[in-house]
């Protein structure tokens, strides 16, 4: 038998034929491992259409490295003598298929990398762990950025992003002058509503991915989630397609309703490319580039192509770079000591808040919900409510079809509970119902009144944004940037603190609400 010279480890996450693993790849010496393992959907208690969505991706990916002609070793979860964790079914193949290397393209997720190096030191195998080019920035680059500076806010990264790649530049001046059009990028929709959003493009299952709906279906039927509608793409040639219909049919008008909402439709103008991203099934310059000729071709215009790059080369980018320079103590990080557990309605869409219950109802149904509804919906009240982070955290893990450690994480822990004390954001988000009112019809359909903080029509968001500053009255103070809030919270009279205590103890204990009194 000829001696197997590397093993190049390919996890779910990392579906590109060009990956930097695949560097030097001779299929007479070398072979590709991939595992579909139980661990994977389990430690956080994913939801059937993430769960879908991976293994799918990864059975046509399976099929893509076979047409290259590259050798594949791989345990499908239903294979008889599946090991169950990704340690274990590797360290059962090496003593099998004894390579003399394994070689991987860098992780996303601190605890993966940690059990193949435990694996490999366990093996006494060298492990080579190659540079992620996936990424226009690496981790050593922006570690060089964060170096000395006090704050690590994403507008700074993102312009010299936009420096070294030269995107949307005029010499070394941004195109039109500015660097950001958020402010041109904050409507809410008529009272006519979207109008005519495109259809989102759907892909039906094929039989490879049937199947793998049947064994999700079989071995994952208690996990949330449903895969009745399952459209997503999970080959490079769909990813493409996706990609080709964001810009033709959304990306026009993508930067202008980017923080809208409405009942019933999650899909708006976004562009559903985040797991093909995350997945590796299209890669960011592919993306950024396709955007920038939009605008150029005069088909986009550039307060949405500038909001939608930003996205990308800003956002995307800053919060791997927090990941990778922040782990592993971030995930323990509690700065506001939230204790509370997360409302066992968060798994169902149990609640007759009408704002939650839709975005709920969309996320359980697609592993989908737009960036506004994660962050100012269930975000937001899980925020308020003072939901122990990590509990938070586990949730977003499990529930989105794009969810992969080092975006989720930061995105929750940071940007959304304010969790890391100010790392990622200048201050917590905190609103009353009034914003969601403000950007969306639902409240319209709520039992609840946004602009009532205590009583018994009270928005639940409301009573706790005031409850939250006073919870946090004295830690609020030293932000500049909370003082109108706070100077608003130390107005309020002795009965009015009382009133809005009672109702968000009547909310912690579950009593407001579906099943609750009032
Ligand atoms: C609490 C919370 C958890 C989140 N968890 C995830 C996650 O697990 N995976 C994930 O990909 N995104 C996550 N996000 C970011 C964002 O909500 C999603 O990327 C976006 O909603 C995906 O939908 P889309 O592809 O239609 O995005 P669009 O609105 O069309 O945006 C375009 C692309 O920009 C990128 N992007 C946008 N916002 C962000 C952001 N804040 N951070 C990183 N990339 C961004 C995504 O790749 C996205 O596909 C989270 C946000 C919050 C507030
Ligand atoms: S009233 Fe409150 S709970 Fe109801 S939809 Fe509006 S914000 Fe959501």
């Amino acid at each position: 038998m000829t001696e197997l010279r590397s093993l190049v480890i390919v996890l779910g996450d990392q579906l590109d034929l060009d990956a930097a693993a695949f560097d030097g790849f001779d299929a007479a010496l070398d072979a590709v491992w991939m595992a579909e393992v139980a661990e994977e959907s389990t430690h956080v208690w994913s939801s059937k259409p993430r769960i879908a969505m991976f293994l799918a991706a990864m059975r046509h990916f399976a099929l893509e490295l076979q047409a290259a002609g590259r050798p594949l070793h791989y345990s499908r979860l239903d294979s008889e003598g599946n090991a169950g964790s990704l340690g274990a079914q590797l360290k059962a193949d090496i003593l099998r298929l004894r390579p003399a290397r394994l070689v991987m393209t860098a992780p996303g997720d601190w605890r993966v990398l940690q059990a193949i190096r435990a694996v490999a030191e366990a093996g006494d195998l060298p492990l080579e762990i190659r540079e992620d080019r996936h990424f226009f920035a690496s981790v050593r680059e922006f570690a060089a950025h964060a170096r000395g500076r006090k704050t690590l806010r994403m507008e700074y990264f993102y312009r010299e992003q936009r420096k070294r790649h030269d995107v949307l530049m005029q010499g070394d001046e941004p195109v039109g002058g500015r660097w950001n059009f958020d402010a041109d990028n904050r409507e809410a929709f008529s009272a006519d509503g979207p109008g005519a959003v495109p259809p989102r493009i759907r892909f039906e299952p094929d039989a490879v991915t049937r199947e793998v709906i049947a064994l999700v279906n079989a071995r994952f039927a208690q996990h949330p989630g449903s895969l009745d509608s399952f459209a997503w793409p999970v080959t490079r040639v769909q990813a493409l397609k996706s990609l080709q219909a964001f810009v033709e049919q959304r990306l026009p008008l993508f930067g202008r309703y980017q923080d809208a909402m409405w009942p019933g439709d999650p899909w708006l103008y976004h562009s559903h490319l985040s797991a093909a991203l995350n997945l590796k099934r299209l890669n960011p310059r592919e993306v950024v580039a396709a955007a920038e000729r939009a605008y150029h071709d005069g088909h986009a215009p550039l307060a949405s192509v500038e909001g939608f790059i930003r996205q990308i080369l800003g956002w995307r980018e800053y919060v791997r770079g927090i990941y990778w320079t922040q782990m592993p103590d971030y995930a323990q990080r509690n700065a506001l000591n939230a204790r509370a557990d997360l409302p066992a309605w968060y798994w169902t869409g149990d609640t007759d808040m009408a704002c939650l219950r839709d975005a709920l109802a969309q996320t359980l149904t697609h592993g989908y919900a737009n960036h506004i509804q994660r962050l100012m919906v269930t975000g937001l009240y899980a925020l308020l409510l003072g939901v122990e982070p990590r509990q938070v955290h586990a949730w977003y893990l499990a529930v989105y079809v794009d969810a992969v450690e080092w975006v989720e994480l930061p995105n929750t822990l940071g940007m959304s509970q304010y969790a890391d004390g100010g790392v990622m954001g200048s201050k917590p988000y905190v609103a009353t119902g009034k914003y969601i009112q403000r950007m969306s019809p639902h409240c319209k359909a709520c039992r609840y009144d946004p602009a009532q903080r205590s009583g018994d029509s009270a928005c639940p968001f409301t009573t706790l944004y005031w409850d939250f500053l006073m919870r946090h009255e004295a830690v609020l103070a030293g932000n500049p940037r909370m003082s109108l809030q706070v100077k608003n919270v130390a107005r309020l009279t002795d009965v009015q603190r009382q009133q809005v205590s009672e109702r968000a103890t009547a909310i912690r204990r579950g009593e407001v609400g579906p099943s609750g009194r009032t």
